[in-house]
């Protein structure tokens, strides 16, 4: 029984106001009924109003949990969070290159709602150019679609064009979430899938301050997916059904910026 459980792995930082990063990853799994584990890269002291403080991981410390978990589990799919700077970013490709943890979603975390940067300005080239190559899908909102691409994104035909780009980065598929900042009273997200098919994935805007950890919802959620084996479309528009009901149903914890309701 227990080496048939399906087994994921989060990459990221972890909230200590447990509504985003690695504890929002390990809800999300949890209710997709798949086991994660978790390589920890930076700790971050926040709640709902915002950043505080964050410190990255030593690089040892990186290895040393990778090595952990891949020595011992049977890890299906991956994702990655928040990378905080160059030397984690490094340290994180060389490990993803080094263990074999199935396909791979990469949630480019740059900047978090309150507008604390999580990962340096440098190291968004060595995303681009070490990262980015390695992901089976990869999930920028729009300002991270926009400081990966050097685009502005300000229509639906800009989200189809930062797509393309990102998968002539090496990503194959690309999932651009366009939020509520593009199509009024919706949010929409554009899909452009490895063999060149795409499409829209749309849900109703809900007007709420709950949406503290919905990225790194999405991105885990697609993870989960893909670890039990459903396809790529079929993980995307399960993680886009699964986000707006932790949105839609929200729960009172703090008080900013609230986190989802994962028992939705
Ligand atoms: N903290 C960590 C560790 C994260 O990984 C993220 C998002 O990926 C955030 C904070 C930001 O969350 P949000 O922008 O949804 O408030």
């Amino acid at each position: 029984m227990v080496n048939g459980t399906v087994q994921t792995l989060t990459i990221a930082g972890t909230d200590s106001g447990g509504g985003a990063g690695v504890m929002a990853d390990i809800k999300t799994m949890q209710e997709r009924h798949v086991f994660s584990a978790a390589v920890v890269v930076a700790v971050t002291a926040q709640n709902t109003l915002g950043v505080a403080d964050f410190m990255a991981m030593p690089k040892k410390m990186i290895d040393e949990q990778f090595k952990s978990v891949a020595e011992d589990l049977k890890i299906r799919a991956a994702k990655t969070g928040m990378l905080a700077d160059v030397p984690t970013v490094e340290a994180v490709v060389e490990n993803l290159k080094k263990y074999d943890l199935g396909p791979l979603t990469v949630d480019p975390v740059m900047i978090a709602k309150g507008g604390a940067r999580l990962l340096s300005e440098d190291a968004i080239q060595t995303v681009k150019t070490e990262l980015l190559p390695l992901a089976t899908i990869l999930t920028p909102n729009l300002p991270e679609a926009e400081e990966l691409t050097g685009m502005q994104i300000k229509s639906e035909d800009d989200m189809k064009t930062a797509a393309q780009k990102l998968q002539d980065m090496g990503v194959k598929n690309v999932l651009v979430k366009g939020g509520h900042n593009i199509s009024e009273g919706k949010s929409s997200d554009f899909v452009l899938l490895e063999d060149g098919n795409s499409f829209w994935v749309t849900s109703p805007r809900v007007d709420t301050n709950r949406t503290h950890g919905t990225g790194d919802t999405l991105s885990s959620c697609i993870t989960a997916e893909l670890a039990k084996g459903k396809s790529v479309e079929d993980a995307i528009r399960i993680g886009k059904r699964y986000v707006s009901a932790t949105i839609a149903d929200g729960i009172q914890v703090g008080h900013g910026h609230g986190p989802l309701n994962h028992w939705a």
